[in-house]
């Protein structure tokens, strides 16, 4: 096996430096910005000629404004937009970034770049904190100041990557958000003609609405006319420094959006109780930033920090004595990824999630206090333990499309180095991932002053209120009752019996762990074959897990025990040997079980709640024909929305997911592909049990 990537999609941006210490791009033979002055040229380009100073003083109070950009380079002009933006924004005000690249800097070379402005120094240590050591394809979500300033940036050429974002928008009357201003940076026409396309200024166009402006260094006739024939009415103006034209412009049309099926279209971004349920007017009561969250485990925790960034008043409610006490109860979560070289949704899911969590960790969990306590990226093997992974290991590092820093292939002798144990097998090596303690993720993200927490508290049930008084959700529990326009799901396998009128397909499947108290005897590393084992934590090793379906036994038992022990043999031989001779292989006292919440088809289930009886009733054509096009909205339960069936990935994909309902709600660009967010669409069910006529 080779562990060379001879057709790795994301290649980083070569960069030569001038003798002024200036970069400029290999790959286009530009520069990145004027040799004058990078600062003055973006301040007087993309800011002040889209007048970003004064629209931005004349936003209300809790108005999001959102920048697009082609061409993130070496991010000068997001971090002069946020600088700006800091001057005049108010606290309940938000920025949202969108920029698209196709060659990523590198980190040392963004940090080379980033030292020539030092006004900027700020910003741009922020930028760096979170920016990460590689790329792959797609989008990435960083948040910035305390979740007001908002990162989407978009790895892949951008005649590819911008259509993800425009499919979102769905059909006229439920965009929940447009673009405000564009900056079309990506150097010259002339030296990048295969950017400046027709298609480019078709997405743009259906990225925007009416007064929608834009600005660009360029005159090029190719881009103002391919601008006008987009719906935008562009002139020339004098350009920066020596150059005497550039063009600004605005769009007159209105936007054309991108062909969507009708029944993945989003929910209005929040929800207003005056609605019915089809209708999307809106009457004159502003919808509240407020929410109730059923479950305080990792789904739920983390979409309250998500919208908690944004300003929304959140209350968690739980059963439990504390948060993470359920499915995300392990002293230790591997983050542990399985990826296909295929790039099916799962993947793709995965994959953004992990490097979402990744990005995420230090932040919530700074290094200095919680490495090795409440997470420690060892580091994390996947030994090729059987014919069946050792295949799996091989197409995924054949198929070239991830980075080396992402994983490695690695001999068996490599392994054991890293690991400190003898390892049997080779397999694929993880540099930057690890465990973590989900509690204490958990308990960081619910410590954000928006959220106040309610344990104890089982609901008993959940009603939709639509009068003229008392409208929303109603969430009782045996001594308690709250209301709010909004509510989240996120109970685990008990979400199916909190959900009005709609089946999901769900199920628990059990998993014990074995705590052993082994001293002196941990790997460095986490080792993951036919099951993990982590480094030792209060001086116990975790080794887990079994997994068992339609057992909902919740005391340990003996033999789950053994098949626990049997995974030592294949993950670390000596210490199966250590085991048998010294451990009582019945002394169950000290394992756990848990159990974790699947879906039918192995994928999470987020996003909005659909009506499923009038759902059924709205798309009953599609059990004639499934090709039946349809052109109005789905129906769905208003302001009802989940998060679950995370399974054992809840680290991975649960981070995630907040953000990305975070980002419905809010009316924001979200951080996943259409056919990623479709894939994890509760209402994937009903759709393929009405084509299978099964519904
Ligand atoms: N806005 C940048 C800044 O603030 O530093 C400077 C952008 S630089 C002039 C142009 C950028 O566009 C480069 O980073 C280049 O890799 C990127 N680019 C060129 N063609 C592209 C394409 N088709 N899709 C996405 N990015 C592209």
């Amino acid at each position: 096996m080779t562990t060379e990537h001879p057709e790795q999609k994301t290649l980083p941006a070569t960069i030569h430096w001038d003798e002024d210490g200036q970069p400029i791009s290999t790959q286009f033979d530009d520069v990145y910005f004027s040799r004058q002055s990078g600062l003055a040229e973006t301040r007087y380009v993309f800011l002040q000629h889209n007048q970003l100073l004064p629209r931005w003083q004349q936003l209300s109070d809790h108005q999001h404004f959102i920048i697009a950009e082609t061409g993130f380079g070496t991010g000068l002009n997001f971090l002069c937009a946020w600088q700006q933006w800091l001057e005049v924004c108010k606290p309940t005000q938000s920025l949202s970034f969108i920029s698209v690249e196709k060659y990523p800097l590198t980190k040392t070379d963004l940090e080379k770049a980033l030292k020539l402005w030092p006004e900027l120094q700020p910003l741009c240590e922020a930028l760096l904190r979170q920016y990460p050591p590689f790329f792959t394809e797609g989008i990435h979500r960083f948040n910035f100041a305390h979740g007001s300033v908002q990162l989407t940036l978009l790895i892949g050429d951008a005649l590819e990557q911008l259509p993800h974002l425009a499919l979102q928008q769905g059909q006229a009357g439920l965009n929940n958000w447009s673009v405000d201003a564009w900056f079309l940076d990506g150097f010259a026409p002339a030296k990048n003609p295969k950017m400046w396309q027709p298609e480019l200024f078709t997405t743009i166009a259906s990225l925007s609405k009416t007064g929608t402006t834009l600005s660009t260094f360029t005159a090029a006739g190719i881009v103002k006319r391919g601008l006008q024939a987009a719906g935008f009415n562009v002139e020339k103006t004098k350009g920066f420094g020596h150059k005497r034209d550039m063009l600004i412009g605005h769009f007159t049309n209105t936007p054309s959006t991108m062909p969507t099926i009708p029944w993945w279209q989003p929910p209005p971004a929040m929800f207003n109780h005056s609605l019915n349920k089809v209708s999307t007017k809106t009457t004159s009561i502003e919808p509240k930033k407020e929410a109730i969250i059923i479950g305080a485990g990792l789904a739920g925790a983390s979409v309250a920090y998500s919208l908690a960034q944004r300003g929304w008043q959140v209350k968690v409610l739980d059963q439990h004595a504390g948060p993470a006490q359920a499915a995300s109860g392990n002293r230790q979560g591997m983050l542990y990824t399985k990826l296909s070289a295929h790039q099916t949704p799962l993947s793709q899911l995965i994959l953004a999630g992990y490097q979402y969590t990744t990005r995420l960790l230090p932040q919530l969990l700074p290094s200095e206090v919680h490495q090795g306590k409440s997470w420690d990226n060892c580091g994390l093997i996947q030994l090729a333990f059987n014919e069946q992974e050792a295949k799996r290991q091989e197409a995924l590092v054949e198929s070239g499309l991830f980075p080396a820093q992402l994983f490695e292939f690695q001999t068996a002798e490599q392994l054991t180095a890293k690991a400190g144990s003898h390892i049997q097998y080779p397999g694929l090596w993880w540099p930057t991932s690890g465990w973590v303690w989900p509690q204490a993720l958990c308990e960081a993200m619910l410590a954000h002053l928006n959220i106040t927490t309610y344990y104890h508290q089982q609901v008993t049930s959940l009603v939709l209120q639509t009068g003229d008084t008392e409208q929303g959700w109603h969430v009782t529990t045996a001594d308690q009752h709250w209301q709010s326009p909004h509510v989240i799901i996120a109970a685990g396998h008990t979400c199916q019996t909190l959900l009005p009128d709609v089946e999901l397909p769900m199920k628990a499947i059990r998993g014990q762990v074995s705590q052993l108290p082994f001293q002196g005897l941990s790997p460095k590393t986490v080792i993951c074959g036919d099951g993990y084992i982590s480094p030792m934590v209060d001086n116990v090793l975790h080794v887990g897990a079994t997994f068992t379906h339609d057992n909902a036994d919740s005391t340990c038992t003996v033999q789950d025990r053994h098949e626990n022990l049997q995974r030592l043999s294949q993950l670390i031989p000596e210490l199966y040997e250590r085991a048998e001779n010294t451990l009582d292989p019945d002394a169950i006292n000290n394992d756990k079980v848990g159990f974790r919440c699947s879906s039918s088809d192995y994928l999470p289930i987020v996003g909005p709640v659909p009506d499923q009886p009038y759902f059924i009733e709205h798309y009953a054509l599609l059990r004639q024909n499934g090709n039946t096009t349809f052109t109005t909205p789905p129906p769905y339960q208003p302001g009802l929305w989940i998060t679950a069936a995370h399974g054992s990935r809840g680290l991975i994909t649960a981070p995630l997911a907040g953000e990305i309902i975070a980002s419905y709600l809010a009316g924001e660009p979200i951080p996943l592909s259409t056919e990623v967010l479709q894939a994890i669409h509760p209402s994937r069910f009903l759709i393929r049990g009405l084509k299978r006529r099964q519904i």
